[in-house]
C-alpha cells in the first residue's frame, strides 16, 4: 500500500483522480484522498514544490490517553487525538469527534479539510480537528463528562481564542462543549467562552447557530441558481438526510425561496409526493415516529431512487461517497449542493463535470456552520452579543463572496467547481505561510 502511495507522490504527472482511483480500489484512507485532492491543486496552481510539502502535512499533532474512572469502579483508559493542520491565518479551528472507529488518519483528513473550508469562506481561522476512540451509546452521562473532562485536560494547554478553538462534531454536542469549556476555565483559572464553540446560548452561544449550516448553503444555491437562470419559486429538490442539517434545508428551501421539496429521506428511507412536501407536517411526522418512511400522503421512495430524481436541486445532507460511479450518470439534478462531506466520489465527479452539472463543493458550500462559529468567538472576545438577524445577515455577506471568488475561479482557470475551491483555498493559506516567511 506504501508503494502505490509513494510511487503517486514522486510521479507529479499522474493526475490526481488516476491517484484517487486508485486509492479507492486499495481502499486507502481518507488523509491519502485529502492529500491527493492538494496535489491537484498544487498541479494547477503551479505551486513552489516547497510550499506543497509544507502544505502536505500537519503542522502539529497531540496523541494522548484519557483515564476515566468508570461507573463499575474500573478505570478504562481512552486514546484522543487533536490535529492542528494550520494556524498559519488564525487560531486552529475545529471539531471533536467521540466515535469507536476513529483513526489519526481520519482526524488529519478533517483537519485539513477545515484549513481550506476556513480559507474558502475567508474567515481568519486555520483548521484542526479531534477525536477520541470510544463508544458513547455504551457510556453513561457521567462517564461522558468524565471523558470529556479528561479531554480537555489533556490539551487544555495548546488550545485557547488565539490558538486552537474546539466545537462539537459527530456523537458530541453543546452539554459536552459546556463541560469541555468549564474544565478549561477552571484549569486557566479565567473566563475565555471562545475557546470552544457550540456552546448552549446561556454560556456564550451564538444566536443563529443551529440553522448557520442549512442556512449558508442556502445562499450558495440562491447564487448557482441565478448563474444557471433557475427561478427558484416553484423549483424543485430533493433532500438525503433529514438530521441538523437536512431538516433545516427543508425548512429554509421552502420558506426563503419557495422551493417544492418533492421527497426527503433518513437512514429508514425516504418519501415522495410530486406535489411537495410540507417542511412543518414531516417535521411533526418524524417527532411522533422517530423515523420519516409512512408518512402519510406520501409515497415510499429509496435513498438510492431519491438521488436520481428528476429535480432541480439535489441536497445530499446524510452521509458520505453517496455519488459514486454506480449511479453518477443517472443523476438528473442541475445543481447538486452538498450539505453532506464528502457524498461525491472523484469517479463521479468526471461524470458531473462531463455532464455540466453545477456542483457547490462540500468546503463551500457546508461552511456556514464554521462561519457562524467564527461569529461566535468575535462575539465571545468582545462579550457583545448580536440578534439573529446580524448573524444571518452576516453569513450572507461571508457566504455569497466566498462563492464568487470560487465561480470567478472555475472562469479563470476553466475548471471544475471542487478543484477551484481548492485553488481559491490552497492559494490563501500558501499566502499566508509566505508572508510570515515559513517557507
Ligand atoms: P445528523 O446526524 O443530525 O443527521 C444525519 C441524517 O442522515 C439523519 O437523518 C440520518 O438518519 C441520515 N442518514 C444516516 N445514514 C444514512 C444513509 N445511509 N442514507 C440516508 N440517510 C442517512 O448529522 P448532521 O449534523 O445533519 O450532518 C449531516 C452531514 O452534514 C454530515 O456529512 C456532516 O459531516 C455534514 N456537516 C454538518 C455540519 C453541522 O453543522 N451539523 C456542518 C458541516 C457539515
Amino acid at each position: 500500500m506504501h508503494n502505490v502511495y509513494a510511487l503517486f507522490c514522486f510521479c507529479p504527472n499522474i493526475s490526481y483522480r488516476i491517484g484517487v482511483k486508485l486509492f479507492m480500489k486499495e481502499n486507502l484512507n481518507p488523509f491519502a484522498i485529502a492529500q491527493a485532492q492538494l496535489d491537484e491543486a498544487a498541479e494547477v496552481l503551479g505551486l513552489d514544490p516547497d510550499m506543497h510539502a509544507f502544505l502536505r502535512q500537519p503542522q502539529r499533532e497531540f496523541h494522548f490517553t484519557i483515564p476515566v474512572k468508570m461507573d463499575d469502579g474500573t478505570t478504562k483508559t481512552f486514546q484522543g487525538f487533536r490535529v492542528q493542520y494550520s494556524d498559519a491565518r488564525g487560531p486552529a479551528k475545529g471539531g471533536i469527534r467521540f466515535h469507536p472507529d476513529e483513526t489519526i488518519d481520519t482526524v488529519r483528513a478533517l483537519s485539513a479539510w477545515m484549513t481550506w473550508k476556513t480559507a474558502v469562506a475567508d474567515i481568519p481561522l486555520g483548521g484542526g480537528k479531534g477525536g477520541v476512540i470510544c463508544n458513547p451509546r455504551e457510556m453513561s452521562v457521567g462517564e461522558l463528562e468524565r471523558l470529556s473532562r479528561g479531554y480537555m485536560r489533556c490539551i487544555a494547554r495548546y488550545v485557547g481564542l488565539f490558538q486552537d478553538s474546539p466545537a462539537p462534531d459527530v456523537n458530541t454536542n453543546p452539554q459536552i462543549m459546556a463541560w469541555m469549556l468549564d474544565e478549561y476555565e477552571t484549569i486557566m483559572g479565567h473566563r475565555e467562552p471562545g475557546v470552544i464553540t457550540g456552546k448552549p446560548q446561556p454560556l456564550g452561544g451564538s444566536a443563529g447557530r443551529g440553522p448557520a449550516t442549512a442556512l449558508g448553503g442556502m445562499f450558495t444555491i440562491r447564487e448557482a441558481a441565478k448563474l444557471l437562470n433557475i427561478n427558484l419559486n416553484g423549483a424543485t429538490a430533493a433532500i438525503q438526510g433529514f438530521g441538523n442539517v437536512g431538516s433545516f434545508a427543508h425548512k429554509l428551501a421552502q420558506e426563503m425561496f419557495g422551493i417544492k421539496v418533492v421527497a426527503v429521506s433518513d437512514e429508514f428511507g425516504g418519501i415522495y409526493s410530486a406535489d411537495g412536501l410540507d417542511y412543518n407536517f414531516v417535521s411533526n411526522h418524524l417527532a411522533q415516529t422517530g423515523k420519516i418512511p409512512n408518512c402519510p400522503g406520501t409515497e415510499p421512495i429509496s435513498n438510492q431512487d431519491l438521488l436520481e430524481l428528476n429535480v432541480d436541486i439535489l441536497i445530499p445532507a446524510a452521509i458520505e461517497n453517496q455519488l459514486t460511479s454506480v449511479n453518477a450518470d443517472n443523476i438528473k439534478a442541475r445543481i447538486i449542493a452538498e450539505l453532506a462531506n464528502g457524498p461525491t466520489t472523484p469517479e463521479a465527479d468526471d461524470v458531473f463535470e462531463r455532464k455540466g452539472i453545477y456542483v457547490i463543493p462540500d468546503f463551500l458550500c457546508n461552511a456556514g456552520g464554521v462561519t457562524v462559529s467564527y461569529f461566535e468567538m468575535v462575539q465571545n472576545a468582545y462579550q457583545f452579543y448580536w440578534t439573529e438577524e446580524m448573524v444571518n445577515q452576516r453569513l450572507d455577506e461571508k457566504m455569497t463572496n466566498a462563492f464568487h471568488a470560487v465561480h470567478k475561479m472555475t472562469q479563470d482557470k476553466n475548471v471544475y467547481t471542487r478543484v477551484a475551491a481548492y485553488l481559491v483555498a490552497v492559494n490563501r493559506v500558501a499566502e499566508a505561510v509566505r508572508l510570515r516567511g515559513w517557507v
